[in-house]
């Protein structure tokens, strides 16, 4: 069964003015679009069209490249787009906020890390929170990989991720990548990132 582009759970212009409606527009109905057709053709006739994109990513060094970098693609936006959401933002609470506070001291601390390892991700890439060993951390990765992926330098669970391809801000936010990690806060959908989070406990 071939992959598909997952609908979007909003408006295109549900995170206005945070990310504008084109921005949204663009990159959920091409780049997304794009990463699953990929995908889809580079596994078309092998064992892999009967696994789940978790499964592919976990063991992606034994796949080609374009599979790497379209299944990671396809992966990345279908968490992207449910941990952002209207009407969101603020902080974490319960389990979630307990276990930020433990691992990073403090709700601001994260917020620190996160922006800085979106900010020092060089070129394309994603920055994460991820649980590894039980625990939360931060971590970043190019281009598509993400931290499901046995060649991942830092592997765990993904529970929250930001893209920072220019493609995910370039629009709205020029070279101010900083502006964009900033917005990102009032957007996040922390009911599911607390949902993944007890997923991956
Ligand atoms: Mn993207």
């Amino acid at each position: 069964m071939a992959f598909e582009l997952p609908k979007l759970p909003y408006a295109y212009n549900a995170l206005e003015p945070h990310v504008d409606a084109k921005t949204m527009e663009i990159h959920h109905s091409k780049h997304h679009q794009a990463y699953v057709t990929n995908l889809n053709n580079a596994i078309a006739g092998t064992d892999a069209e009967k696994l789940s994109i978790e499964e592919i990513c976990k063991n992606i060094s034994k796949y080609p490249m374009p599979v790497r970098n379209n299944g990671g693609g396809h992966f990345n936006h279908s968490l992207f787009w449910t941990v952002m959401g209207p009407n969101a933002g603020g902080e974490p609470t319960g389990d979630l906020a307990a276990a930020i506070n433990s691992a990073f001291g403090s709700f601001s601390e994260f917020k620190t890390q996160f922006a800085a390892a979106a900010a020092t991700r060089f070129g394309s890439g994603w920055a994460w929170l991820i649980m590894k060993d039980g625990k939360l951390a931060v971590s970043s990765t190019p281009n598509q990989d993400n931290p499901l992926m046995d060649v991942a330098e830092v592997k765990g669970t993904p529970i929250l991720g930001i893209d920072v391809w220019e493609h995910a801000y370039y629009l709205n936010y020029q070279n101010r990548r900083p502006d964009y990690v900033a917005a990102f806060w009032n957007v996040i959908n922390w009911a599911e990132v607390a949902k993944r989070f007890s997923a991956a406990k």
